[in-house]
């Protein structure tokens, strides 16, 4: 699960990490009165999406008036933000958050990440932080830097100063950075977060003085935890998501979106896999993943067809399944189910094997219905994309 950048702010605010002041506002009048509480003489408007690139993409403006934040801001709510991150339909803006400009020395870049390679947390750190940290990584890779963390020791005080010195901070920076690094850490640790990433980590100068400062942070909590993370999980924007993907989990589905033509109804993440595989093997393209689980009862066919005909793109459906906890008569009567229920007009591909197979087959064979079966998912595979290429 994502957050906002403001919501990111916010949690990091509350671990003592120094990030600018600011509000969030979801119109321009808001955003106007948000900048006059706030203060100051300049002010960074910033369009919050779950997509980083937004600076490149005209979605973080800086400016010098009131009424300038106001126009910044109508400007900005309501369009699709269209960055490299997003896809070619962007995201819209429903709100943006306004703080204060901070007078920027240098930025840096500094990420935390649970690297499965591994199995420990690892600290990325860069002097080269900012909008092309993309283009340092890769041209220049020695700029990169990485320090592991021993999950039996956990982090260490000179891991920080490691870290700070490889990226050139010193002086009055030093233990900003030690003590920054480490509240990120355990932010991390505590939240139930997968990954971290702090660009730009700023030095600014505030009149005489050098501060380190947060300018953006973006973070990836596991959703296997957000049973225990209530507040990580009240920050969830649904808005964010693919509401196929919101509903499919509401129905205890595993579905994932895919830009192909072909809708995919599995049980097993392991087969689901292998049949998106075997599609693209046959020249075609999935129009998702999904994994239905193990017993699925016709109910959750039915709800799977559903999701899965909600894509407009889906001109034909391949259901493939393996049952050994499930049952094929139950996969059988679900589909028949299904076919009457949503009146499914694109053909169904279906493959069964396994747990009262016979049983499936000839429920389907009896249904009056137009199902078209394959002995094996390769078979499977071949006519579903022979269908959909007329
Ligand atoms: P994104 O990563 O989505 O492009 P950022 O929040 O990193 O968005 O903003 C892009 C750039 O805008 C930053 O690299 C920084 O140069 C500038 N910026 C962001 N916040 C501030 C701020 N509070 N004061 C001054 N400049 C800022
Ligand atoms: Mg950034």
């Amino acid at each position: 699960m994502n957050i906002h950048e403001y919501q990111a702010k916010e949690l990091l605010k509350s671990y003592g990490v120094p990030t600018p002041i600011g509000g969030v506002a979801y119109s321009d009048a808001q955003a106007a009165q948000v900048a006059e509480e706030i203060g100051g003489e300049r002010w960074v408007v910033k369009a919050q999406i779950h997509a980083g690139g937004r600076g490149k993409a005209g979605g973080v403006k800086v400016v010098d008036t009131i009424e300038a934040v106001r126009k910044t801001t109508d400007s900005l709510i309501g369009t699709h933000l269209v960055t490299h991150q997003t896809g070619p339909e962007g995201s819209v803006v429903q709100r943006v958050w306004i703080e204060q400009a901070s007078q920027i020395k240098k930025e840096y870049y500094l990420g935390l990440v649970i690297d499965r390679g591994t199995q420990r947390i690892t600290i990325i750190a860069s002097s080269e932080g900012g909008m092309d940290i993309e283009e340092v990584a890769k041209a220049t890779p020695e700029k990169i830097i990485k320090e592991v963390v021993d999950p039996a020791i956990g982090l260490r005080d000179f891991q920080c100063r490691k870290v700070a010195t490889a990226i050139g901070l010193k002086g009055k920076l030093m233990p900003q950075a030690v003590k920054l690094i480490k509240s990120l850490y355990r932010c991390l640790r505590d939240r139930d977060a997968l990954q971290a990433e702090i660009n730009p980590l700023a030095v600014v100068t505030l009149g005489e003085e050098e501060k380190l400062m947060v300018l953006d942070a973006k973070f990836n909590f596991d959703d296997n935890a957000l049973y225990r993370q209530k507040a990580i999980t009240e920050m969830r924007d649904l808005a964010e998501e693919d509401p196929k993907e919101v509903e499919a989990s509401g129905h205890g589905l595993n579905y994932i979106a895919l830009d192909g033509n072909i809708g995919c109804i599995v049980n097993g993440a392991g087969l689901a896999m292998a049949s998106l595989d075997a599609i693209t093997l046959h020249g075609g393209r999935p129009a998702n993943f999904l994994d239905v689980g193990g017993g699925a009862s016709p109910e959750k066919v039915t709800n799977a067809c559903r999701i899965v005909l909600e894509d407009p793109n889906v001109k034909a459906i391949l259901v493939n399944i393996f049952a050994g906890i499930n049952r094929c008569d139950w996969i059988a009567l679900g589909l028949i189910q299904a076919c009457n229920a949503l009146q499914i007009k694109v053909p169904l591909i279906v493959r069964l094997a396994g747990t009262n197979v016979e049983e499936g087959r000839k429920i389907l064979a009896e249904s009056g219905l137009k199902f078209i079966t394959a002995e094996n998912l390769d078979a499977a595979a071949a006519k579903a994309v022979a269908i959909v290429k007329g």
